[in-house]
Protein backbone atom coordinates (compact mmCIF):
# COMPACT_ATOMS: atom_id res chain seq x y z
CA UNK A 1 0.00 0.00 0.00
CA UNK A 2 1.00 3.46 -1.02
CA UNK A 3 -0.10 7.04 0.00
CA UNK A 4 -1.68 9.05 -2.98
CA UNK A 5 -3.94 11.65 -3.61
CA UNK A 6 -6.66 10.66 -5.64
CA UNK A 7 -9.35 12.41 -8.02
CA UNK A 8 -12.77 10.64 -7.03
CA UNK A 9 -15.14 12.89 -9.19
CA UNK A 10 -14.53 15.72 -11.35
CA UNK A 11 -14.79 18.39 -9.87
CA UNK A 12 -14.27 16.68 -6.58
CA UNK A 13 -11.77 17.58 -3.82
CA UNK A 14 -8.73 14.95 -4.03
CA UNK A 15 -8.39 13.05 -1.41
CA UNK A 16 -5.71 11.71 0.14
CA UNK A 17 -5.89 7.74 -0.08
CA UNK A 18 -3.84 4.76 0.31
CA UNK A 19 -3.47 2.47 -2.57
CA UNK A 20 -2.49 -0.64 -3.88
CA UNK A 21 -0.43 -1.08 -7.14
CA UNK A 22 0.46 -4.13 -9.12
CA UNK A 23 3.60 -5.52 -9.36
CA UNK A 24 5.18 -3.86 -12.40
CA UNK A 25 4.21 -6.11 -15.43
CA UNK A 26 6.49 -7.21 -18.63
CA UNK A 27 7.55 -3.09 -19.99
CA UNK A 28 7.15 -2.04 -17.14
CA UNK A 29 8.41 0.10 -14.04
CA UNK A 30 7.81 0.54 -10.18
CA UNK A 31 9.28 3.96 -8.85
CA UNK A 32 9.49 5.50 -5.99
CA UNK A 33 8.77 9.21 -6.05
CA UNK A 34 11.02 11.42 -4.30
CA UNK A 35 8.91 15.23 -5.31
CA UNK A 36 6.14 15.69 -7.73
CA UNK A 37 5.31 19.74 -8.78
CA UNK A 38 1.62 20.12 -8.69
CA UNK A 39 1.52 21.58 -12.50
CA UNK A 40 -1.65 23.90 -13.78
CA UNK A 41 -2.84 20.98 -16.24
CA UNK A 42 -3.17 19.03 -12.64
CA UNK A 43 -5.62 21.29 -11.51
CA UNK A 44 -7.50 21.34 -14.88
CA UNK A 45 -7.70 18.24 -15.08
CA UNK A 46 -9.44 18.23 -11.70
CA UNK A 47 -11.65 20.87 -12.44
CA UNK A 48 -12.30 19.19 -15.74
CA UNK A 49 -11.27 22.02 -18.21
CA UNK A 50 -9.23 18.84 -19.32
CA UNK A 51 -10.64 15.38 -19.00
CA UNK A 52 -9.38 12.47 -17.46
CA UNK A 53 -11.06 9.32 -16.32
CA UNK A 54 -11.61 9.38 -12.80
CA UNK A 55 -11.26 8.17 -10.31
CA UNK A 56 -7.65 8.95 -10.84
CA UNK A 57 -4.25 9.82 -9.73
CA UNK A 58 -3.19 12.96 -10.84
CA UNK A 59 0.22 14.43 -10.87
CA UNK A 60 2.59 14.65 -14.48
CA UNK A 61 5.90 15.88 -13.53
CA UNK A 62 7.83 13.58 -11.21
CA UNK A 63 11.55 12.39 -10.44
CA UNK A 64 12.56 9.17 -8.38
CA UNK A 65 14.23 6.26 -8.29
CA UNK A 66 13.47 2.85 -9.34
CA UNK A 67 12.21 0.12 -7.02
CA UNK A 68 11.76 -2.94 -9.75
CA UNK A 69 11.49 -3.36 -13.29
CA UNK A 70 9.06 -5.71 -15.57
CA UNK A 71 10.41 -8.26 -17.71
CA UNK A 72 12.16 -6.55 -21.31
CA UNK A 73 13.23 -3.10 -19.71
CA UNK A 74 16.73 -3.01 -19.90
CA UNK A 75 17.77 1.12 -20.18
CA UNK A 76 17.15 1.82 -16.28
CA UNK A 77 17.54 -0.81 -13.16
CA UNK A 78 16.43 -0.93 -9.57
CA UNK A 79 18.31 1.80 -7.44
CA UNK A 80 18.23 4.27 -11.01
CA UNK A 81 17.56 8.08 -9.99
CA UNK A 82 14.70 8.77 -12.94
CA UNK A 83 12.51 11.65 -14.79
CA UNK A 84 9.25 10.82 -15.61
CA UNK A 85 7.92 12.26 -19.22
CA UNK A 86 3.63 12.08 -19.23
CA UNK A 87 3.73 12.01 -22.93
CA UNK A 88 5.67 9.03 -24.10
CA UNK A 89 5.76 8.68 -27.90
CA UNK A 90 5.43 5.69 -29.96
CA UNK A 91 7.86 6.41 -32.52
CA UNK A 92 5.35 4.53 -35.53
CA UNK A 93 2.78 7.30 -36.04
CA UNK A 94 2.59 10.39 -38.21
CA UNK A 95 4.00 12.83 -35.95
CA UNK A 96 6.42 10.70 -34.34
CA UNK A 97 7.87 9.84 -38.10
CA UNK A 98 8.19 13.42 -38.91
CA UNK A 99 10.01 13.59 -35.58
CA UNK A 100 7.32 16.04 -33.82
CA UNK A 101 7.33 13.20 -30.70
CA UNK A 102 5.50 15.89 -28.73
CA UNK A 103 2.11 15.70 -31.12
CA UNK A 104 2.27 11.30 -31.25
CA UNK A 105 -0.74 10.38 -31.79
CA UNK A 106 -0.40 7.41 -29.46
CA UNK A 107 0.90 9.32 -26.36
CA UNK A 108 -1.78 9.16 -24.09
CA UNK A 109 -3.59 6.29 -25.17
CA UNK A 110 -3.86 2.65 -23.46
CA UNK A 111 -2.36 4.52 -20.24
CA UNK A 112 -4.95 2.61 -18.69
CA UNK A 113 -4.35 -0.72 -20.25
CA UNK A 114 -0.61 -0.46 -19.24
CA UNK A 115 -1.18 0.50 -16.00
CA UNK A 116 -4.44 0.22 -13.54
CA UNK A 117 -3.70 1.39 -9.51
CA UNK A 118 -6.26 -0.57 -7.39
CA UNK A 119 -7.34 1.55 -4.60
CA UNK A 120 -7.98 -0.40 -1.66
CA UNK A 121 -11.68 -0.18 -2.00
CA UNK A 122 -11.35 -2.18 -5.00
CA UNK A 123 -12.02 0.65 -7.69
CA UNK A 124 -9.54 0.71 -10.58
CA UNK A 125 -7.92 3.88 -10.38
CA UNK A 126 -6.42 5.92 -13.77
CA UNK A 127 -3.23 7.16 -13.92
CA UNK A 128 -3.67 11.16 -14.60
CA UNK A 129 -1.43 11.74 -17.56
CA UNK A 130 0.17 8.28 -17.39
CA UNK A 131 2.72 8.45 -14.66
CA UNK A 132 0.50 9.15 -11.54
CA UNK A 133 3.24 11.17 -9.64
CA UNK A 134 0.83 12.49 -6.53
CA UNK A 135 1.45 8.75 -4.97
CA UNK A 136 4.41 7.46 -2.92
CA UNK A 137 5.28 5.03 -5.87
CA UNK A 138 3.99 4.60 -9.21
CA UNK A 139 3.88 1.72 -11.83
CA UNK A 140 4.58 3.53 -15.31
CA UNK A 141 5.56 1.80 -19.04
CA UNK A 142 8.94 1.76 -19.54
CA UNK A 143 8.75 4.23 -22.14
CA UNK A 144 7.61 7.22 -19.24
CA UNK A 145 11.08 6.27 -17.43
CA UNK A 146 13.88 8.72 -18.69
CA UNK A 147 17.46 8.21 -17.10
CA UNK A 148 18.44 11.71 -14.78
CA UNK A 149 21.50 13.04 -16.15
CA UNK A 150 24.24 13.55 -13.57
CA UNK A 151 24.79 16.39 -11.71
CA UNK A 152 21.14 17.28 -10.93
CA UNK A 153 19.40 16.93 -7.61
CA UNK A 154 16.56 14.32 -7.58
CA UNK A 155 13.92 16.25 -6.20
CA UNK A 156 14.56 19.24 -8.39
CA UNK A 157 14.97 17.16 -11.38
CA UNK A 158 10.77 16.76 -10.92
CA UNK A 159 10.53 20.17 -12.37
CA UNK A 160 12.04 19.14 -15.74
CA UNK A 161 9.42 16.67 -16.54
CA UNK A 162 6.83 19.12 -17.39
CA UNK A 163 6.98 23.35 -16.33
CA UNK A 164 11.40 23.35 -18.02
CA UNK A 165 10.65 21.22 -20.70
CA UNK A 166 7.49 23.50 -21.60
CA UNK A 167 8.96 26.61 -21.34
CA UNK A 168 12.38 26.10 -22.39
CA UNK A 169 11.05 24.46 -25.64
CA UNK A 170 8.60 27.30 -25.71
CA UNK A 171 11.88 29.80 -26.60
CA UNK A 172 13.93 27.39 -27.97
CA UNK A 173 11.53 25.30 -30.11
CA UNK A 174 8.56 27.38 -31.17
CA UNK A 175 9.33 30.77 -30.96
CA UNK A 176 12.92 30.35 -31.64
CA UNK A 177 14.21 33.07 -29.76
CA UNK A 178 17.32 34.77 -31.03
CA UNK A 179 20.14 36.33 -29.22
CA UNK A 180 19.51 39.74 -29.09
CA UNK A 181 15.89 39.71 -29.40
CA UNK A 182 13.03 40.82 -26.84
CA UNK A 183 10.78 38.87 -24.99
CA UNK A 184 7.44 39.57 -23.17
CA UNK A 185 5.93 36.21 -20.52
CA UNK A 186 2.65 36.29 -19.44
CA UNK A 187 1.74 34.90 -16.38
CA UNK A 188 4.37 34.20 -13.53
CA UNK A 189 3.98 30.35 -12.68
CA UNK A 190 6.22 27.75 -12.74
CA UNK A 191 6.10 27.96 -16.84
CA UNK A 192 6.41 31.39 -16.82
CA UNK A 193 9.03 31.48 -14.69
CA UNK A 194 11.09 28.52 -16.68
CA UNK A 195 10.39 30.52 -19.79
CA UNK A 196 12.15 33.66 -18.28
CA UNK A 197 15.26 31.55 -17.44
CA UNK A 198 15.05 30.18 -21.20
CA UNK A 199 15.17 33.60 -23.02
CA UNK A 200 17.91 34.73 -20.58
CA UNK A 201 20.33 31.62 -21.52
CA UNK A 202 18.92 32.55 -25.46
CA UNK A 203 20.52 35.91 -24.91
CA UNK A 204 16.87 37.97 -25.12
CA UNK A 205 17.92 41.04 -23.93
CA UNK A 206 14.86 42.91 -22.57
CA UNK A 207 12.64 40.41 -21.02
CA UNK A 208 9.36 41.67 -20.00
CA UNK A 209 7.31 39.83 -17.51
CA UNK A 210 3.49 40.23 -17.20
CA UNK A 211 1.52 39.41 -14.34
CA UNK A 212 -1.60 40.28 -11.91
CA UNK A 213 -0.19 39.80 -9.01
CA UNK A 214 2.64 43.10 -8.21
CA UNK A 215 3.44 40.65 -5.69
CA UNK A 216 5.86 38.34 -8.31
CA UNK A 217 7.93 40.83 -9.29
CA UNK A 218 11.00 39.75 -7.17
CA UNK A 219 10.33 36.38 -8.25
CA UNK A 220 10.36 37.85 -12.19
CA UNK A 221 13.67 39.45 -12.02
CA UNK A 222 15.33 36.27 -10.75
CA UNK A 223 14.43 34.29 -13.34
CA UNK A 224 15.99 37.22 -15.65
CA UNK A 225 13.06 39.81 -16.33
CA UNK A 226 14.71 43.19 -16.85
CA UNK A 227 11.21 44.77 -16.90
CA UNK A 228 8.04 43.81 -14.57
CA UNK A 229 4.34 44.64 -15.78
CA UNK A 230 1.58 44.35 -13.54
CA UNK A 231 -1.22 43.54 -15.91
CA UNK A 232 -3.99 45.75 -16.73
CA UNK A 233 -5.78 47.66 -19.98
CA UNK A 234 -2.51 49.31 -20.81
CA UNK A 235 -0.26 46.41 -20.54
CA UNK A 236 0.03 46.19 -24.44
CA UNK A 237 1.20 49.91 -24.53
CA UNK A 238 3.61 49.73 -21.68
CA UNK A 239 5.45 46.50 -23.34
CA UNK A 240 5.36 48.94 -26.06
CA UNK A 241 7.04 51.61 -24.47
CA UNK A 242 9.59 49.37 -23.55
CA UNK A 243 10.74 48.03 -26.84
CA UNK A 244 11.07 51.15 -29.07
CA UNK A 245 7.48 51.49 -29.38
CA UNK A 246 7.59 48.37 -31.92
CA UNK A 247 6.85 45.59 -28.42
CA UNK A 248 8.70 42.83 -28.47
CA UNK A 249 9.78 40.06 -31.30
CA UNK A 250 8.10 37.50 -28.88
CA UNK A 251 5.48 36.95 -26.31
CA UNK A 252 4.70 34.24 -24.51
CA UNK A 253 1.28 33.33 -23.07
CA UNK A 254 1.36 30.52 -20.41
CA UNK A 255 -2.30 31.87 -19.14
CA UNK A 256 -4.82 30.21 -21.67
CA UNK A 257 -7.38 32.83 -21.16
CA UNK A 258 -8.67 35.03 -24.14
CA UNK A 259 -8.08 38.03 -22.75
CA UNK A 260 -4.09 37.59 -21.88
CA UNK A 261 -3.70 36.04 -25.96
CA UNK A 262 -5.36 38.61 -27.29
CA UNK A 263 -2.91 41.02 -24.97
CA UNK A 264 0.05 39.00 -25.92
CA UNK A 265 -0.57 39.10 -29.84
CA UNK A 266 -0.93 43.05 -29.23
CA UNK A 267 2.03 43.36 -27.24
CA UNK A 268 4.18 41.63 -30.26
CA UNK A 269 6.23 44.19 -33.01
CA UNK A 270 4.85 43.87 -36.59
CA UNK A 271 6.14 40.46 -37.52
CA UNK A 272 6.85 38.90 -34.19
CA UNK A 273 5.82 35.84 -33.16
CA UNK A 274 3.53 35.30 -30.63
CA UNK A 275 3.39 31.29 -29.21
CA UNK A 276 0.24 30.17 -27.00
CA UNK A 277 1.67 27.59 -23.82
CA UNK A 278 -1.20 28.24 -21.35
CA UNK A 279 -4.34 25.89 -21.88
CA UNK A 280 -7.28 27.44 -21.80
CA UNK A 281 -10.78 26.13 -22.12
CA UNK A 282 -13.21 25.83 -25.22
CA UNK A 283 -15.45 29.35 -24.04
CA UNK A 284 -11.79 31.45 -24.27
CA UNK A 285 -12.54 32.79 -28.10
CA UNK A 286 -10.10 34.89 -29.30
CA UNK A 287 -11.14 37.24 -31.76
CA UNK A 288 -9.35 38.98 -35.04
CA UNK A 289 -9.59 40.84 -37.48
CA UNK A 290 -8.48 39.97 -41.07
CA UNK A 291 -7.37 43.60 -41.91
CA UNK A 292 -4.71 43.40 -38.77
CA UNK A 293 -3.55 39.85 -39.81
CA UNK A 294 -2.58 41.33 -42.65
CA UNK A 295 -1.10 44.50 -41.49
CA UNK A 296 0.84 43.03 -38.57
CA UNK A 297 2.18 39.92 -40.08
CA UNK A 298 2.63 38.39 -37.26
CA UNK A 299 2.63 34.82 -36.08
CA UNK A 300 0.79 33.00 -33.45
CA UNK A 301 1.42 29.62 -32.58
CA UNK A 302 0.58 26.48 -30.17
CA UNK A 303 2.94 25.03 -28.01
CA UNK A 304 2.57 21.54 -27.07
CA UNK A 305 4.91 20.32 -24.14
CA UNK A 306 7.68 23.30 -25.42
CA UNK A 307 7.27 21.43 -29.05
CA UNK A 308 10.01 19.06 -26.84
CA UNK A 309 11.66 15.70 -27.66
CA UNK A 310 12.37 15.31 -23.99
CA UNK A 311 14.98 12.36 -24.65
CA UNK A 312 17.22 15.02 -26.90
CA UNK A 313 16.13 17.90 -24.34
CA UNK A 314 16.77 16.73 -21.19
CA UNK A 315 20.95 16.33 -21.11
CA UNK A 316 20.77 19.85 -22.77
CA UNK A 317 18.99 21.28 -20.01
CA UNK A 318 21.06 19.16 -17.40
CA UNK A 319 24.34 21.04 -18.79
CA UNK A 320 22.32 24.43 -18.21
CA UNK A 321 21.39 22.98 -15.02
CA UNK A 322 24.80 21.78 -14.05
CA UNK A 323 27.10 25.24 -15.47
CA UNK A 324 24.22 27.26 -13.48
CA UNK A 325 22.80 29.20 -15.97
CA UNK A 326 19.25 27.06 -15.23
CA UNK A 327 18.42 27.55 -11.55
CA UNK A 328 15.63 24.59 -10.42
CA UNK A 329 15.26 25.78 -7.05
CA UNK A 330 14.45 29.15 -8.25
CA UNK A 331 10.83 28.04 -9.78
CA UNK A 332 9.75 26.44 -6.54
CA UNK A 333 8.38 28.99 -4.25
CA UNK A 334 6.82 26.01 -1.69
CA UNK A 335 7.59 22.84 -0.33
CA UNK A 336 4.75 20.35 0.42
CA UNK A 337 3.65 17.23 1.57
CA UNK A 338 0.70 15.52 -0.27
CA UNK A 339 -1.83 16.79 1.63
CA UNK A 340 -0.80 20.13 0.51
CA UNK A 341 -1.86 19.77 -3.12
CA UNK A 342 -5.70 21.45 -2.46
CA UNK A 343 -3.95 24.68 -0.81
CA UNK A 344 -1.86 24.32 -4.10
CA UNK A 345 -4.67 24.16 -6.18
CA UNK A 346 -6.21 27.32 -4.48
CA UNK A 347 -2.61 29.22 -4.52
CA UNK A 348 -2.70 28.52 -8.09
CA UNK A 349 -6.48 29.92 -8.78
CA UNK A 350 -5.81 32.80 -6.85
CA UNK A 351 -2.52 33.98 -9.26
CA UNK A 352 -0.27 32.97 -6.19
CA UNK A 353 3.18 31.79 -6.01
CA UNK A 354 5.80 30.14 -8.63
CA UNK A 355 5.92 26.05 -8.44
CA UNK A 356 4.80 24.20 -5.35
CA UNK A 357 6.62 20.95 -4.79
CA UNK A 358 5.50 17.87 -2.88
CA UNK A 359 8.55 16.40 -1.40
CA UNK A 360 7.73 12.47 -0.37
ZN1 LIG B 1 2.35 20.01 -16.53
ZN1 LIG C 1 3.73 8.55 -32.10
Amino acid sequence: MVRAAVLPAVGAPLEIAEIDLPDPGPGQVRIRLAAAGVCHSDLSLSNGTMRVPVPAVLGHEGAGTVVAVGEGVTHVSPGAPVILNWAPSCGTCHACTLGEVWLCANALNGAADVYAHRSSDGRDLHPGLNVAAFAEETVVSASCVLPLPEGIPLTDAALLGCAVLTGYGAIHHSARVREGETVAVFGVGGVGLSTLQSARIAGATTIVAVDVSPEKEELARAAGATDYVVASENTAREIRALTGKQGVDVAVECVGRAVTIRTAWESTRRGGRTTVVGIGGKDQQVTFNALELFHWGRTLSGCVYGNSDPAKDLPVLAEHVRAGRLDLGALVTERIALEGIPAAFDNMVAGKGGRALVIF
